[in-house]
């Protein structure tokens, strides 16, 4: 999850040294942290007694994402379909939640798709590279509730062979590579084999071949996808018309980052990571960065005026989405105490970062706030977990009046890409309230 400088010459250091990145206005930051500590304080209300640390998955937050979602791109499409990620947030009660409100499910292993099952979802698309035969099986056996996302030449012959032999049809469309020079190709094929697939899918009789799936992740604006659409507008006017025909459903995927930006650390910028590695500092604790992201709506706006002009003017289909971080990152927060004050600037909480599974308040940046005593000034203070590794940060800072001993603090807006890489590394995994 780094940014690269490793392709950066000498000549270039200074100059981005010299850059600065967008620095996160504190205005928008201090009504997200007045925001949370009023979240905050109805949670501690809610989960009295219970021991810390623990995950608050906040449901009423994603019904809400769901239905605003949904209305954005409704509004600017007639046929639609909503797909949760599973990956991003794999708790059940949280794709429970996403099916009352109208989602179905986007899942990529086995093992999400057994989730989606059992949780009695009834509009699953099953997309991913590698997909086993056993997966492949598992799909063909639930083949009226799946649409396989098919990845390869070779997935597809494996598909049909399966379906055969359970003489079954199975639904299914292809993934299109968006990336072709990174290794973002190992997902799907290139439009330029799209032809070819379709030659290929018409021999199979047990798949019923009808849509076509692209992802993009990272999106801070519907630029990428809109140059994606565009190119995939040529080759769906290229086609024969009989193929056009076909294709009842374009997926354009997920992807979409939520409104607030991405916030940083010092570390997390392209100057900070060059500080670094030339030997200085990266920035002060209290300097945060913020990429900006468009809204849903303009996501709306803008995807819909690309699938007019380059998709609908082709062919007229369903359009489906898959968005996972948009929906579940601000639902999710992590409640934990200050097991032990080491030093005026230095404290350890009783949770690790084994709860995230991943580095990432090394160069994310999200409030560490204290509940025990809420103030809207930030202090400069070592938040770090209790694993054995100096990489276990929650962050350099907290907003509070002080920090003591067994004060609580919440990481607010980790409902994405944390809870799903959890790890089983020293500490055990906090429990999870579903409120
Ligand atoms: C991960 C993934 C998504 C969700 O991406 P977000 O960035 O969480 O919205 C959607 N579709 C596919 C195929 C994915 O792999």
């Amino acid at each position: 999850m780094q940014k690269n400088t490793e392709n950066l010459l000498p000549a270039d250091i200074e100059s981005v040294l010299s850059q600065n990145s967008p620095l996160l206005p504190s205005r928008e930051l201090l009504s997200y942290v007045k925001h949370c500590f009023n979240l905050g304080s109805k949670y501690l209300e809610a989960i009295k007694g219970e021991s810390m640390p623990l995950y608050i998955i906040d449901s009423s937050i994603l019904r809400e994402r769901a239905d605003k979602f949904k209305k954005s791109f409704t509004k600017a499409f007639t046929d639609t379909a909503f797909y949760f990620a599973v990956k991003s947030n794999n708790h059940p009660d949280v794709a429970r939640t996403l099916l009352q409100s109208g989602f179905g499910l986007d899942v990529s292993s086995g093992l999400e798709l057994q989730m989606a099952l059992d949780l009695g979802a009834r509009d699953i698309v099953f997309s991913g590279p590698g997909k086993t035969k056993a997966e492949l099986q598992m799909a063909v056996t639930n083949s009226d509730r799946v649409t396989i996302l098919i990845d390869s030449f070779g997935e597809l012959a494996k598909l049909q062979e399966i379906a055969a032999a359970n003489n079954r049809v199975m639904r299914a469309g292809v993934r299109l590579t968006t990336g072709q020079e990174t290794l973002w190709r190992k997902f799907g094929i290139t439009l330029n084999d799209l032809p070819l697939f379709y030659e290929k899918a018409i021999d199979c009789v047990n798949i019923r071949f009808c849509g076509l799936q692209f992802h993009m992740s990272w999106n801070l604006t519907p630029d990428a996808q809109c140059n994606f659409i565009e190119m995939l507008g040529r080759t769906l006017a290229s086609l024969p018309e009989s193929h056009r025909k076909s294709i009842e459903f374009i997926d354009i995927g997920g992807g979409y980052w939520p409104s607030q930006g991405e916030w940083l650390q010092p570390a997390g910028t392209r100057e900070g990571q060059l500080r670094m590695v030339v030997g200085r500092k990266a920035g002060r604790p209290t300097d945060h960065y913020r990429l900006p992201a468009a809204g849903v709506d303009e996501f709306a706006a803008q995807l819909s005026q690309a699938i007019n002009r380059h998709i609908f003017a082709v062919i007229k289909c369903r359009i489906c989405f898959e968005p996972g971080r948009w929906i579940c990152h601000d639902a999710m927060h992590l409640l934990m105490s200050v097991a032990d004050k080491k030093a005026d600037d230095m404290i350890i909480t009783d949770a690790g970062t084994n709860a995230i599974g991943w580095e990432r308040f090394e160069t994310d940046y999200f409030p560490v706030l204290n509940l025990t005593s809420p103030s809207l000034d930030e202090r400069a203070c070592n938040i770090l977990g209790s694993l054995c590794t100096p990489h276990d940060v929650w962050g350099y800072t907290y907003w509070g009046e002080s920090i003591k001993d067994g004060d609580i603090l919440m990481i607010p807006s980790q409902g994405a890409y944390t809870f799903s890489l959890r790890q089983n590394f020293i500490k055990p995994l906090p429990p999870v309230v579903v409120l």
